[in-house]
């Protein structure tokens, strides 16, 4: 089983599965998605017969992999992890999806990087339960069909444009997962505080929430941080002026923006003199690739109103501007 790892270190992803909502109902906001999830999970659960299969998008950490597991919980049934750029071959999908049992969860993160014969795999076993596996080259080659048990695929993705027609057309059900509110992730703090057994005061909790980019891992992560800063520094309590002090002690301003957003939203600001500038030069730049500017800092500097799309190219706000402590030259576009 292959799982690609989003975290800096093991114990990192140990603590973050020691949070992660294992059941619908623990789940916190996206209360559109969990609503429609449940329907779908219900019925199909009523009739006895797998459900639709299934595609989440969206930004990183909000979410995704936790609800593919929750999806097998709920349905009681095994789930099997894996992601799209590791899928080289279409022989190496061939053989997860022959050894799913009946009913199983078959999670593809990153799903839109999949190689294009192994998503050519894909559709048949998706729609039809069924694979053929060519054996041998040129002439000579034979397709040998194979069986496949009736599955789930979930599929994520951090940007649903990048899937194909066919592809997209093949999931019944579709849920995009945007940025969390304050509030929501300050439910979400208390909760991973009483886990770990940490104590917090509403306003901490809410000093953090603040801070923590829309994102729960990002919410997770530094309350484990500000804990540290807690145990080390102060009384182990985790007050506001605690979480603020140790925000600072981590360089988390007051946004929450991480460090290629400080570095776009600076880039625009002072070397584009607030633009327009194309998603490229902008992502030269930072030194990034162009997909990771769109696909992981865009939408939140977008939603934090500090970043504009125009159809000339990205623009910084008349915020974005103030952000950094200067006064925009003149009136702004948008
Ligand atoms: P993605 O797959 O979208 O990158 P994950 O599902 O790995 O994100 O979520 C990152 C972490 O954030 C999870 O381990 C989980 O602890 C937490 N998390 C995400 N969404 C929620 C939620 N709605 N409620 C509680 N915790 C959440």
């Amino acid at each position: 089983e292959v799982v690609v790892s989003a975290y800096a270190n093991p114990s990192e992803r140990e603590a973050e599965v020691s949070v992660r909502p294992k059941r619908l109902e623990e789940f916190i906001a996206q209360h559109r998605v969990r609503d429609q999830l449940d329907l779908l999970l219900k019925g199909a659960l009523g009739r006895g017969a797998p459900p639709d299969h299934i595609l989440l998008s969206g930004p990183p950490g909000l979410g995704k992999t936790t609800l593919a597991n929750i999806v097998a919980a709920e349905l009681g049934v095994g789930i099997r992890t894996t992601s799209g750029p590791v899928i080289e071959r279409s022989g190496d999908l061939a053989a997860i999806l022959t050894s799913l049992s009946e009913g199983d969860v078959l999670f593809i993160d990153e799903i839109h990087r999949i190689a294009r014969p192994a998503e050519e795999l894909l559709y048949s076993a998706m729609e039809d339960f069924r694979v053929d596996v060519v054996v041998g080259k040129g002439p000579g080659a034979t397709a040998i069909p194979l069986d496949v048990e009736p599955f789930t695929l979930v599929g994520a993705t951090t940007r649903s444009g990048l899937l194909t027609g066919p592809m997209r057309d093949r999931f019944g059900f579709v849920a995009h997962l945007d940025f969390y509110d304050p509030a929501d992730l300050e439910s979400l703090i208390r909760r991973s505080a009483g886990i770990f057994g940490i104590p917090i005061t509403d306003d901490g909790a809410a000093e953090i929430a603040r801070r923590s980019r829309g994102t729960p891992r990002i919410a997770n992560r530094l309350l484990r941080r500000v804990r540290d800063f807690a145990e080390v520094r102060a009384d182990g309590v985790i007050t506001h002026g605690v979480a603020k002090a140790a925000l600072k002690v981590y360089d988390v301003d007051d946004l929450g923006l991480d460090r290629l957003d400080k570095a776009v939203v600076a880039a625009l600001v002072t070397s584009f003199r607030g633009g327009p500038v194309g998603l490229s030069t902008l992502a030269v730049a930072v030194g990034e690739q162009p997909d990771t500017v769109e696909e992981v800092c865009e939408p939140f500097l977008v939603r934090a109103g500090l970043l504009a799309r125009t159809p000339r190219g990205r623009v910084a706000t008349e915020a974005a501007w103030r952000h950094l402590g200067k006064t925009p030259p003149g009136p702004i576009l948008p």
